[in-house]
């Protein structure tokens, strides 16, 4: 059943119901008030039957006689009958003189000395009847029942009915018409929702939005906002992967053809060649930290990088770096400690020596043969900012914006050329990591004569010093990239 039948269908019912509730309430009220000003006549009938009526003493039997003035007050629908103590009918009205029986036997047969009212059906007509007993100075000498016909009453309630259950009936099929159309009208986005959804499904088209003509502050709005959010983030997350799968396929191959072809060259050269086996060994290297990145990234994108941020002293933790640094550097470059001021940060110790290290060995890999790699840290009251300055081939001006993108890499013959080159993953990798430590980096730097990249990370706060030993886990998740068409 659809949602606009089923709407539907409960405001209807819901509407039966009301009506149906208010008829029975107004048809009762009616009935209440209608059968008590009959009752109300009835019994002043009664007493002034009563207060009129002629009374005798038989002197031979001392038996007291009563005569009713039925005459004086008869109108036709109101029927007198008076009987004696034993019940026998000894008077009644003219418009009830064909009737010899009691018109309420029932009541007759079981009153005492008490007025009681009753429902009868007579030749067909609905009556209210008033039985009473007579009681003459004290003494009980009969009953006298007064009834009164309810046609009339009958009359007016059938109109009432009739009406209630017309005017209902039509209430019931306008509101099954308005509330069909109004569902229906308030239900249209919805289908414009779902044949847009049906639509980007058919085209595979994740760039599709859906178009709302309305209030986007609705439930219905906001419907379609969300669906278009997650649409968005849909959209972000398709193409950053088949970006991450075009760039992969293209960076494993490029080391296994290498590799391919150095062992091709072994095999015919013979097996002694050096420089057959340090290009294997290179490319294998580049392939496994290509690998250690890959790893990274994927934990980040997934949201489970672990984290365990706690103090860390980053004066004490860049002498640790400088002294990797200058086994890294080798014979390659001189590896300098420039100014070191202390400082202490919230963060986690090993991946903030992931993101300098990554810095330093990109630094050494871009600086030629006696060059320069100098380290430096300075505590600058809010921030600690450490820098990585070298003296290498620098970084076109235009370039250094997308050098944190993934898999970019400024001169791509350059670094493919080179046995060191990378995969193009380790800045944004860098990035990624001083930004989950609420910090920036950035870069200045000048073609052939060397950059500097610098990360600010906020200083220790109050409160975190407070927490001095404890170690806070978290699990940080990689923002997704925008989306950029793959050709
Ligand atoms: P890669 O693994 O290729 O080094 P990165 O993401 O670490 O990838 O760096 C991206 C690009 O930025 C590199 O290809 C390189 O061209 C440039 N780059 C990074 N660091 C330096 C630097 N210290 N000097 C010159 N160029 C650099």
């Amino acid at each position: 059943m659809s949602l606009r039948v089923r709407l539907t269908l409960w405001n209807t019912l819901l509407l039966a119901f009301i009506l149906g509730l208010f008829g029975v309430l107004v048809w009762a009220v009616l009935q209440f008030t209608l059968i008590r000003q009959v009752d109300e006549t009835l019994d002043r009938t009664v007493d002034q039957l009563l207060k009129t009526s002629v009374t005798s003493i038989n002197s031979r039997s001392s038996e007291i006689m009563i005569e009713l003035p039925f005459d004086a007050i008869e109108s036709p629908g109101l029927y007198m009958q008076l009987f004696n103590i034993e019940r026998e009918l000894i008077g009644n009205s003219m418009t009830i003189s064909d009737l010899e029986t009691p018109m309420d036997a029932t009541s007759l047969r079981g009153s005492e000395l008490e007025r009681n009212f009753r429902y009868v059906t007579l030749f067909g007509n609905r009556l209210r009847v008033l039985t009473t007993p007579v009681v003459v100075n004290g003494t009980h000498i009969g009953y006298l029942q007064v009834a009164s016909s309810l046609k009339q009453i009958d009359v007016a309630q059938s109109a009432v009915l009739l009406l209630m259950s017309g005017g209902g009936f039509v209430a019931i099929l306008l509101s099954i018409i308005f509330s069909s159309l109004t569902v229906q009208r308030a239900l249209r986005p919805l289908e414009t929702v779902t044949s847009t959804a049906l639509q980007i499904t058919r085209a595979d088209d994740l760039s599709m939005r859906i178009d709302h003509q309305g209030s986007y502050d609705d439930e219905i709005g906001r419907l379609v906002t969300s669906f278009n959010d997650v649409l968005g983030r849909l959209e972000r997350l398709f193409y950053s992967q088949k970006r991450f799968l075009t760039d992969i396929s293209h960076e494993l191959r490029t080391p296994l053809t290498a590799i391919r072809g150095n062992v091709d060259l072994l095999r015919r050269i013979g097996e002694g060649d050096p420089e057959s086996l340090d290009a294997i060994q290179s490319e294998t290297e580049r392939l496994t930290r290509l690998a250690g990145d890959l790893l990274t990234l994927a934990e980040a994108e997934t949201g489970s990088l672990p984290m365990a941020f706690q103090k860390v002293e980053l004066d004490t933790l860049l002498l640790d770096v400088y002294r990797d640094a200058r086994v890294l550097a080798g014979t390659k470059v001189a590896v300098k400690l420039g100014e070191e001021d202390q400082a202490m940060v919230w963060g986690d110790p090993d991946r903030i020596k992931q993101v300098l290290l990554n810095l330093i060995s990109n630094a050494i890999k871009y600086t030629p043969h006696g060059g320069t790699v100098t380290l430096g840290l300075k505590n600058m009251k809010d921030w600690g900012r450490v820098t990585v300055t070298d003296t290498g081939d620098g970084i076109p001006i235009e370039e250094i914006p997308h050098i944190f993108d993934r898999f970019y890499r400024v001169d791509k013959s350059r670094t493919r050329r080179s046995r060191a080159g990378g995969s193009g993953l380790g800045l944004s990798i860098v990035k990624w990591l001083v930004e989950a430590h609420e910090g920036r980096i950035d870069v200045t730097s000048q073609p052939n004569k060397g950059s500097t990249f610098t990360v600010w990370l906020p200083i220790m706060s109050a409160e975190q010093h407070k927490q001095q030993n404890t170690v806070e886990k978290r699990s940080i998740r990689l923002p997704l990239e925008e989306p950029v068409p793959v050709n």
